[in-house]
This record gives structure tokens, sequence and C-alpha cells, in this order.
């Protein structure tokens, strides 16, 4: 199978009837850099640019951060880079920001939320990211965006740096994308108004899932309740796609789901433009996806998502690919 696999790796990702997607990587530091391109990886799909931030006792400067954006874009020599500003709080905690301790911090001051309320921390990063961008084809995504106006208001920030460095002879790329991730319920309800301004969705799943259910995605004892394959996250997914489509947009997902073998069937039938997942996993999923037809899956979806059960629509993925 491995064999099976290595010829792959400098291939396109192209399903049986000939419709091309994407898979990228899910990445943490620019030394993951080498797993993904020998894997065969058409892209970041996820950064999460938490890790510079954490095992240190201050804050990574502008410069340090313009060096590691910048390694990542060299790195990739071209390939789309979804770059994702500061997700902390929840579960990831800095020991040099002192937050207050929070009742249900994963529903409280973390990722955009924090950023916006720390305005000077996020416009270090903004800048070093907007710095780096003329090494590569950088692509900017805002994470725990549950409302418009923290999307405006984070783009906005942007603009201003952006603006700012030009007037200081600044270069920087003019084709950054700017996109965000959908892992709120409600954000996944208003894609057809977010679509309209953002250039991308990438679904977070990882997160979707549990606001979803309303299930901690770290308690065992309400883990049956975590479901992927729960029919609710499926419309979900369907709503974003759709209206991504809708307004000449793309969608990815870059949560865990991304990457199983049961999921990939059905994203593909749903429409997903880009898949991102660990290095280790993309040659399989490549392999997988060049099996499957995405029209045959397509006309599958509407009686998957009629399902009631996440039982009921594993089963019927697994009788599809036994067929
Ligand atoms: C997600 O929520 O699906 C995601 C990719 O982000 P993280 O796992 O970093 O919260
Ligand atoms: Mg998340």
């Amino acid at each position: 199978q491995k064999a099976e696999w290595a010829v792959l790796k400098n291939e396109a990702t192209v399903t049986a009837d000939g419709q091309a997607v994407e898979l990228g990587a899910n990445i943490g530091t620019p030394k993951d850099i080498a797993g993904v391109l020998e894997n065969g990886g058409e892209a970041i799909g996820l950064y999460r640019t938490e890790f510079l931030y954490m095992g240190r006792d201050s804050f990574p400067t502008e410069d340090e951060q313009t060096e590691a954006y910048a390694a990542v874009l060299k790195g990739m020599k071209g390939k789309p880079t979804v770059v994702r500003t500061l997700d902390i709080g929840g579960d990831k905690e800095l020991s040099y920001l002192d937050l207050p301790k929070e009742l249900n911090p994963f529903l409280g001051l973390r990722a955009i939320r924090l950023c916006l309320e720390m305005p000077d921390m996020f416009r270090t990063q903004l800048r070093a990211l907007l710095r780096a961008s003329v090494h590569g084809n950088l692509k900017i995504m805002f994470p725990m965006i549950a409302t418009l106006d923290e999307f405006r208001e984070a783009k906005a920030l942007l603009l201003e740096e952006k603006a700012k460095l030009e007037s200081e002879g600044v270069a920087v790329n003019e084709s950054i994308e700017v996109g965000i991730m959908v892992e709120i319920p409600s954000t996944a309800v208003m894609a057809d108004t977010f679509a309209k301004e953002v250039d991308f969705f990438s679904i977070g799943t990882n997160d979707l899932i549990q606001y979803t259910m309303a299930a901690d995605r770290m308690n065992e004892s309400v883990s049956y309740l975590y479901q992927p394959f729960n029919p609710a996250i499926l419309r979900l997914v369907k709503m974003v796609i759709d209206a991504s489509h809708r307004e000449g947009k793309w969608t990815g997902m870059c949560g865990e789901m991304a990457g199983d073998e049961i999921a990939i069937p059905i994203l593909l039938g749903l429409g997903l433009d880009e898949f991102s997942m660990s290095a280790s996993s993309i040659l399989k999923a490549r392999s997988q996806i060049s099996k499957l037809s995405k029209a045959e899956m397509a006309e599958h979806t509407d009686r998957i998502l009629a399902l009631g059960t996440s039982q009921q629509v594993e089963d019927y993925v697994k009788k599809l690919s036994n067929q």
C-alpha cells in the first residue's frame, strides 16, 4: 500500500471522474514543511501560529515572527499557505499572559476575541505576516469568528497595518486572501452573508462539533456526543460550502474530519474544495480520492443528510465503499 501511495507524491489530487481537489497539511512550526513536501502536500491548509508563542516567557517580536512566516512561505515555494492568526485561550495558555480564570474557557476570551481585546499584540502579528507575504502565496485566516463584526474589525486592523507598512516603503504582497475559520455554529448558519466579504472559509470541525453538540472535545464523559457524522454537522458543512460557491469563493476543512476515510467521500460529494490534514495522511487520502467519483458521491448527499443519526451515516458510507 505504501508503495502504491508513494507514486502519487508528485501527482495532483483528482477524482475518478476527473475533478480536482486540493490536499493540504496542518502544521505547527516551520520545521514541519519538510514532512509536508515529502508527503506530497499541495498546500498548507492550517499553520497554527500559537506554537510560536508557547514554550517561552515573552511574546515573540515582530522580527521573530516575520522570520518564521517567511520560512514557511519560502519552504512552500509559492504553494498556497493558510496562516491562522493566534488562537490562544481555551485549552492553550501562555505563561507570560496573565488572563483571568474563566468558568468556561472554551466559551470565553480566546482566539480572535483575545486578539481584538489586545490589538497591539494582534497588530504585531499582522505586520509580521504582511512583511513576510512577499515570500510566497500567503492566505490569512482568523480563528473563532462568531460575528461579521469580528471579521470586519480584524480585517480593518490588517488593512491599517498594510497601509502603514506601505507608507514606510515596505513591500507587501497585493494578492493576499483573507478568510475565516468556521468553527462556531452561528458563523456556519450565517455563511451566506460572510461569503460576500471573506475570500475563503476553512471549516474547523474539532471546535464546530463541540459547539454544535455542546460537548467539550476534551471531556471523556460526553465523548459519545462528539459525533462528526451527526447529520447536524454535515448540514452545517453543506451550508458553508454552498454559500461559498454561490459567491465564487472556496471552502476548505482543517479539522480532524478532513482526513477521515469515512468523511472524505461525503465531503467530496458536498463539494469541499480543500482538505487539510496531518501530512502523514495525505498520500492515503489522495489514493482514496482517485478511486471515488465526485458526481456519484454528490448523488448520495441528499440521502445522507436526511438520515437521522451519526451511526446511520457511518453505516451508509461503509456500505458504499464495500460495493
Ligand atoms: C478546529 O477547531 O477544527 C481546528 C482545526 O482548530 P484547533 O484544533 O486548533 O482548535
Ligand atoms: Mg479550533
